[in-house]
């Protein structure tokens, strides 16, 4: 997960980033980005605001459009999988981590996987060493996970002097995630961004939540009914959007869109009766987000309702 739209469109994630709508922006800041919720289009019973009710479109959505914002792309990425709580020292979660340790080094290969990298300008990538962190945190927030990556960074236990390595955190069964109002008890499986190291380097992680589908609702997305493969799923999206944009964090929190590396900020959303979803002033929303991002909307968008509500990831 991770949009960014133009000024003047959509929610911002961060205030202070905001750009009042009010202030005709001058030429120098009309560039800014104001970061947007990734999927936070309203829904009324699962539609997106405004959608007509009881009617599908006949025609297909249009896809997005990725374009190159001049920001960085990871041409041999490195995952690192951390795994988060006391869950993942106990035989199943040994189980688990030994089945997402062998899924995460065969994804950085994978001919399939990384052929969509390389068409833009990312390589194939390795895997180091899983870690385990001990946690007994229960629900994280966004600034949670950067917390311990950050803590982890400075002690030295995460070693950050490969630029491109990703630190994959996995977070244990029933534990939350939140960023911003999304959460993954509402459709956020996951997310990728940056810490940025005492050097000013930025250290890019992903953090996934242990989506599963219990008694009392589903934490995360369920795809499969099978948790640890509902996290390898998530991974490769998130895995892939920090290859193809890894500095969107950066992006997000400086208003600087040319650090962005593929993104979409253009294409109309709209449904497949081709009426557009509009944001919460009634503006038309554009742009469909990171690389990831596109298909999942787009599903969404189809009626997808494997996916139920619009997953914010
Ligand atoms: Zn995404």
């Amino acid at each position: 997960m991770s949009r960014v739209q133009s000024a003047g469109a959509a929610t911002p994630i961060d205030p202070s980033v905001h750009q009042p709508e009010e202030s005709a922006p001058p030429a120098a800041q009309s560039r800014r980005f104001e970061p947007a919720d990734p999927d936070r289009f309203d829904l009324e019973d699962g539609q997106p605001k405004g959608a007509p009710s009881g009617r599908s479109g006949t025609t297909n959505v249009e896809t997005g459009h990725l374009t190159f914002h001049g920001g960085k792309v990871l041409g041999s990425p490195d995952v690192v999988p951390v795994y988060v709580g006391a869950y993942w020292q106990t035989l199943q979660g040994k189980r688990d981590r030994a089945r997402n340790d062998a899924a995460m080094a065969a994804l950085v290969k994978d001919p399939g996987q990384t052929g969509i990298w390389r068409e833009y300008r990312g390589g194939p990538g390795t895997t180091s060493a899983s870690k385990f962190l001990a946690s007994a945190e229960r629900d994280f927030s966004k600034d949670d996970v950067e917390a311990l990556v950050k803590a982890q960074v400075r002690s030295g236990a995460f070693d950050a002097s490969d630029p491109e390595r990703i630190f994959m955190l996995v977070l244990p069964p029933g534990a939350t995630l939140a960023d911003g109002a999304a959460s993954s008890t509402a459709g956020l499986g996951g997310f990728h961004g940056n810490i940025t190291a005492k050097d000013g380097h930025p250290v890019y992680y992903a953090v996934v939540v242990y989506s599963q589908r219990t008694g009392s609702g589903v934490n995360g997305i369920d795809f499969t009914g099978t948790p640890i493969d509902n996290i390898t799923i998530t991974e490769s999206h998130e895995i892939t959007e920090a290859v193809t944009d890894p500095d969107v964090g950066l992006a997000i929190h400086t208003g600087n869109p040319q650090l962005l590396g593929w993104y979409d900020d253009t294409t109309p959303i709209r449904r497949r009766d081709g009426s557009a979803v509009l944001d919460e002033v009634g503006r038309p929303i554009r742009g469909k987000g990171e690389i990831g991002d596109i298909p999942v909307l787009n599903a969404e968008l189809e009626g997808d309702s494997a996916l139920g509500r619009l997953p914010r990831w």
